[in-house]
């Protein structure tokens, strides 16, 4: 794949000769030129005051170089300018090492530049010596406060990478081991670090400074070979660019060519991955087109692949779809005047821009040059967690360093320029999230760029989303699928139980009232000495789970309502009593066929509507019947005394074969008579009533528990009186 690449070596500025051999003042005249070239509104007496107040504070010291720390700050600062950072960051540059190295404190910092610079010095100020164990655990410390600082203000990293590029343009000052230890520091954190944001044009340098001190003769060789050819790819793109040129001009489309090389960094690596001799690897030539506008770059491109013939398969619309930290251009591979191949991008001023110094670019196309400090970064909030979760020094530097590797993130705006960065795959609902639970929680519709979009729509990098929110609009299920952040889904999880527990608690009450009421209670139960029988701290708590079914209103009712003493039944004097696997009475009929009596050994037989009938067991019916023997129930003469109470059980269910046969089995399991019963039955929903004997509560509610337990048992409600409906 085609790097984005600067022209290199960087050609040295004015500004840079100035400051090579300048005193204090010339460098603090290059730092304003550089400040007023990109924003001549900047706060120049501000900088001007950092400046002296830096100067003051590190006036003793020097550099391993020889040269005043001072010289230090200012280089810092002119980075940061540089890269056209604001001049509250260019301030803070220069004041950078004041908490650190000077008698400086926060408080002195914070009174004369105010809160916002004290805190952004404070983010990039190492952690005490004193205060860790090993260097280890001090350098992860450090790596954790940095970190957390930028997650209060982005800003912190770019004067950290300014910090850090400074210093290893002058690290030939220090020891061998240190030079090792900070340039592979600086390829393993701050080179990847510096790639989350875009940051090309500082990530090359750092990559390219450290290559130089940990592989010395590689870099000179890969120096040299560049330099030697580089005659030769001038002349050969002079030749590519000139028929094209021609066209661009007769179209009136104007353009600036430039060519590129890949930094040495780059190309150390290809060889090392792929296996590649340098010539393979840098044989390629490459053109960059710079441009007005979009249309002018798809414009571009079909002249390209007019007068050159492209490689189709190396075609690549990063306009369209730009990579995950913003990066936006055509690339395309055409074969060129000598037959070999030129690698051609072509881009706008302003995704030039972006493409080397990322996100920051954004903010000088929208607001002028003024950067808002606080960003929403998810992968960072991550290491807020971990803070917790893994003190570890160790543990902590390996997730640092995996999660830099990993490049599954993107950036999309809100309509104002605030800045948000989510997990690849993110959609408008986790945008929508990221800026306030209660927009997710409400996001009714989406517009990106503009346009309407289905709120699973995937984001890319650079878009501007628009969330419309509407009060009615809740979550649904089927989000928790569309989004990518655990923010995301924990609010909408949380969302859903809350939603699912009120709605629990409407249903548990609306049942429990209609119980009571068929239980016609003469006083309103104390429902919350209820719940704490139960185990709930209030009522609201029985109601959800009554609502959820973790609960049935049966028991409810059997806890509230008082036992009464038993009625006895007036009946008729020739009815014989008759036990039904353990129940009394129970919808019998004697079969006509062999007429039992008192005594004989008889067998009950389960009709559909007409209850049990009794029989002989030597009865032909049974002898027919026996083929069913889910049908048979084992009866008995009744012989027992009474038990204590006597009350109504009401059952809904849907209807089926055995059903009565099994709801009279579970009454009689726990040892409860039935003194009578009755069905009724539309065909789908059978409701019978059961007036049964029980000794105590306790054995109550085992019935009902028993009868709930039943398949096809919707309900089981204890009743005051069967009502014949
Ligand atoms: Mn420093």
């Amino acid at each position: 794949m085609v790097e984005t690449t600067p022209t290199h070596p960087p050609a040295p500025t004015y500004l840079d000769e100035l400051v090579k051999q300048a005193g204090d003042e010339e460098r603090l005249e290059a730092l304003l030129i550089e400040v007023a070239s990109c924003n001549d509104q900047a706060d120049f007496a501000l900088i001007n005051r950092a400046y002296h107040f830096a100067k003051e504070h590190h006036k003793d010291q020097v550099r391993k170089s020889g040269e005043p720390f001072i010289a230090h700050c200012v280089e810092v600062a002119r980075i940061l300018a540089q890269l056209r950072m604001d001049h509250t960051t260019v301030a803070a540059g220069l004041l950078h090492d004041v908490i650190e190295d000077t008698p400086a404190t926060y408080a002195e910092v914070a009174e004369q530049f105010g809160e916002e610079i004290a805190e952004l010095i404070n983010g990039v100020t190492k952690i005490d010596q004193i205060t860790c164990e090993s260097r280890e655990e001090r350098q992860a410390e450090t790596y954790r406060k940095l970190l957390i600082s930028m997650f209060k203000d982005i800003r912190v990293i770019f004067i950290k990478l300014a910090d850090r590029l400074h210093n290893m343009r002058t690290l030939q000052y220090l020891s061998l081991q240190s030079r090792e230890r900070t340039a592979r520091e600086t390829l393993e954190v701050y080179a990847p670090l510096a790639r989350r944001f875009g940051f090309a044009l500082i990530r090359w340098q750092l990559e390219d400074q450290s290559l130089k001190f940990l592989e010395p003769e590689m870099y000179q060789e890969l120096r040299n070979k560049v330099a030697m050819t580089r005659q030769e790819r001038e002349d050969d793109i002079k030749e590519f660019q000139i028929p094209l040129e021609e066209r661009l001009q007769a179209d009136g489309i104007k353009a600036e060519f430039t060519s590129r090389a890949k930094n040495f960094y780059s190309i150390y690596n290809k060889m090392k991955v792929r296996g590649k001799s340098f010539e393979e690897i840098y044989d390629l030539l490459a053109v960059r087109i710079i441009t007005g506008t979009v249309g002018e770059c798809y414009q571009i491109l079909g002249l390209v692949h007019n007068i050159y013939t492209p490689n189709n398969k190396r075609f690549k619309d990063y306009i369209s779809t730009p990579k995950s930290n913003m990066y936006q251009s055509l690339h395309t591979s055409v074969l060129g005047p000598k037959g070999q191949y030129v690698e051609v991008q072509i881009r706008t001023a302003q995704m030039h821009d972006t493409a080397e110094i990322g996100i920051a670019a954004h903010w000088r196309y929208k607001s002028n040059n003024k950067m808002p400090g606080a960003f929403n970064l998810s992968w960072l909030k991550q290491f807020g967690d971990w803070e917790q979760e893994a003190p570890n020094p160790l543990e902590f530097m390996e997730n640092l360093k995996a999660e830099l590797a990993s490049q599954d993130e993107i950036f999309v705006f809100t309509p104002k320029g605030d800045l948000h960065q989510l997990p690849k795959g993110a959609t408008p609902i986790d945008f929508a999230f990221a800026i306030h639970t209660d927009i997710g929680l409400h996001c009714e519709r989406a517009k990106v760029n503009d346009q309407v979009v289905p709120l699973s729509t995937t984001l890319s990098s650079g878009e501007i989303v628009e969330i419309v929110t509407k009060p009615q609009q809740k979550p649904t299920l089927a989000w928790l699928d569309q989004v990518k952040t655990a923010k995301a889904r924990q609010a909408i999880r949380h969302w859903l139980r809350e939603e699912q527990y009120d709605h629990n608690v409407r249903l548990g009450k609306d049942e429990l009232d209609r119980g009571l009421k068929s239980y016609r209670a003469a006083d309103p139960p104390d429902l919350d000495a209820v719940a704490k029988e139960f185990g709930f701290s209030d009522a609201e708590h029985l109601y959800a789970a009554l609502g959820n079914g973790d609960l049935s209103v049966g028991k409810v009712i059997s806890r509230i309502a008082p036992l009464k003493p038993m009625r006895r039944a007036i009946r008729p004097q020739d009815r014989r009593d008759i036990r039904i696997q353990g129940m009394k009475n129970l919808m019998i009929q004697f079969g006509k066929c062999c007429g039992p009596i008192t005594g004989d050994e008889i067998v009950g037989l389960v009709t559909r509507g007409r209850g049990v009938m009794v029989h002989r067991t030597d009865c032909y019916n049974i002898d027919r019947i026996s083929a069913e023997p889910d049908r048979l129930l084992k009866v008995d003469w009744e012989l027992d005394g009474e038990p204590a109470f006597t009350v109504y059980l009401r059952t809904r269910s849907r209807d089926r074969k055995s059903l009565l046969a099994d709801i009279s089995g579970a009454i009689s399991t726990v040892g409860c008579n039935i003194r009578e019963s009755n069905t009724h039955t539309d065909g789908h929903i059978a409701e019978q009533d059961f007036w049964i004997d029980v000794a105590d509560n306790e054995q109550l509610r085992q019935a009902i528990d028993q009868i709930e337990h039943i398949e096809g048992v919707l309900e089981v409600l204890r009743v005051d009186e069967p009502t014949n409906s």
